[in-house]
């Protein structure tokens, strides 16, 4: 290969959170390669990561954030606009996260494991096991106390959260004193504590815990500021990726080559390379070097936004959530931090965690500077407006009932739910799991993407249904999966 950079057993693509897992994983054997190639900046040490990325209290997503990929997306017909933001930084979006940490539900396994006996949830126990080290409940049954990611639940809550928790409650809530426990121990409506991947006020992520500290690993090389534009193939095998780093270009060849670029890159990278719809590469002008349905479906939480004044200030330098309420497929967020300059101007959000609608990501360029196309068609299904309306009216009654809150009056109507509309964050879905002749598939229960050879795909894209929670937990665990599932090379 022309310009070629000696090749390695493994290349990764993407130092995120399922990244950085992976590559500490695979590096492990001494005997296997591993090549990571991170598109933002990478440091030596968890010591020298700048405070916005450690401090568990900030959110470093703001307009003048040098470490996020932004992505303007269509949440819902007509002009309902919006922007999400990924990480583009070593640990990816999980070092400018909100730190929640909480395991999916048996429920989502049972679906997900149905063609994929891997993906039960007795196959991926050991995995969320295996990533926690938990401080609150890490002797408990299901749960691990010696792993690299610390997990604890708030001490000290803030008025915000306690006040919320103390009316859920009084209504008749029951208490989910562990949200991460067995499945017996989570009923499917109830309140409790977040367990959030933090250690005294420290962001606890994939790169502080599992890669920096095995950098010193002879086999293991980590390149930043590398973004890499195209997969290259011979026929159908991957055989290497080309890059940019520093406005130069260059090639490296690889045995092997796993995405861990996260649900908009991996799938924009595929489609890039020739790996996707045939009409729509077409279109663009790629040759089809394997057909696929990349990015033909995909899914996120939908998020309502209500905006109360409480008598409490909201306290900026906690994390984000401390307690959540579950109806079912419902998650109700007292939010502890302020989104807006008024300190008394409080917000709750109301989320969709198994909405029926589904979205679509597409390529509208070959060049790799234009970002794909992301619609979310939330709201599209009739079951999702009605899940809205009855949690909100659920949420509003609460917040009456919390001393001092002053609540607008609402009609959650169609035009009020888009209007209040938001994201999650949560993209996932874009390169689906599932056997080969599942046509809405495109990696199979091993992460190989069907039909071509040596190329794997390892993050939040291969996730075939909704998350009833929030999915970082389940990206380590996928990892940490793949860590055991990837053939060695
Ligand atoms: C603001 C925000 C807050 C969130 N809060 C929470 C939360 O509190 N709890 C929760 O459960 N979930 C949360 N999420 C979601 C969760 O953090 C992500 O879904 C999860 O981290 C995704 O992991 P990933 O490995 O799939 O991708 P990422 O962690 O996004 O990693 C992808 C990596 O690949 C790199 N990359 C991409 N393209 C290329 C390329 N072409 N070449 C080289 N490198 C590339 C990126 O720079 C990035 O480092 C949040 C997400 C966001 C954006």
């Amino acid at each position: 290969m022309r310009g070629a950079v000696a090749g390695a057993g493994t290349v990764i693509v993407g130092g995120g959170t399922a990244g950085c897992v992976l590559a500490a994983r695979l590096s492990a054997d001494p005997e296997h390669t591993v090549c990571l190639l991170e598109a933002g900046p990478v440091w030596g040490s968890a010591a020298e990561l700048p405070a916005d990325l450690r401090l568990a209290g900030r959110m470093p997503i703001g307009p003048e954030s040098p470490w996020v990929w932004r992505y303007p997306v269509r949440l819902a017909d007509g002009p309902v606009r919006g922007n999400i933001v990924r990480g583009r930084v070593i640990g990816g979006s999980g070092a400018i996260n909100g730190g929640y940490f909480v395991r999916a539900l048996a429920t989502d396994f049972a679906a997900w494991g149905r063609e994929c006996p891997e993906w039960a949830f007795e196959a991926v126990l050991p995995g969320y096991q295996q990533i926690e080290r938990d401080l609150d409940y890490g002797e408990f049954p299901g749960h691990g106390s010696s792993g690299p990611i610390p997990v604890r639940r708030a001490v000290d809550p803030v008025p915000v959260s306690v006040e919320f928790a103390t009316a859920a409650l009084a209504a008749g809530f029951p208490e989910i004193p562990d949200l991460n426990a067995l499945p017996e121990a989570i009923p499917e409506t109830g309140v409790g504590p977040v367990p959030c991947n933090v250690d005294s006020g420290m962001r606890a992520g994939s790169a502080t815990e599992y890669l920096l500290p095995a950098l010193t690993r002879p086999n293991l090389t980590v390149h930043g500021s590398t973004m890499v534009t195209r997969i290259r193939f011979r026929g159908t095998r991957a055989v290497g990726v080309d890059y940019v780093r520093d406005g130069q270009s260059g090639t490296i060849a690889a045995d092997r080559i796993v995405l861990c670029a996260g649900a908009v890159e991996s799938a924009a990278l595929l489609l890039r390379s020739g790996v996707g719809p045939p009409e729509q590469l077409r279109t663009l002008g790629i040759p089809v070097v394997g057909p696929a349905p990349v990015g033909a479906w995909c899914t996120d939480h939908p998020e309502i936004g209500i905006d109360y004044r409480g008598a409490a200030t909201p306290v900026a330098d906690t994390v984000a959530l401390e307690y959540s309420l579950f109806l079912d497929d419902v998650e109700i967020r007292p939010y502890a931090v302020r989104f807006g300059p008024d300190p008394k101007v409080r917000r709750l959000g109301v989320a969709l965690m198994r909405p029926h609608s589904a979205g679509e990501l597409r390529l509208v360029s070959a060049d790799p500077r234009v970002p794909p196309s992301i619609e979310y068609r939330y709201l599209a299904a009739e079951y999702d407006r009605e899940r809205f309306r009855a949690a909100v009216g659920v949420a509003t009654e609460l917040l009456r009932a919390i001393p001092g809150a002053a609540v607008p009056d609402q009609q959650p109507d169609n035009s009020w739910l888009r209007a209040n509309l938001g994201t999650s964050q949560h993209l996932s879905g874009t390169c689906r799991m599932g056997p080969a002749f599942d046509e809405s598939a495109v990696v199979d229960q091993r992460f190989r993407v069907h039909g071509l050879t040596g190329l794997a795909v390892a993050d939040l894209s291969v996730v075939p249904v909704p998350l009833s929670r929030g999915p970082q937990a389940t990206v380590l665990m996928i990892a940490e999966q793949a860590g055991r599932l990837l053939e060695r090379v």
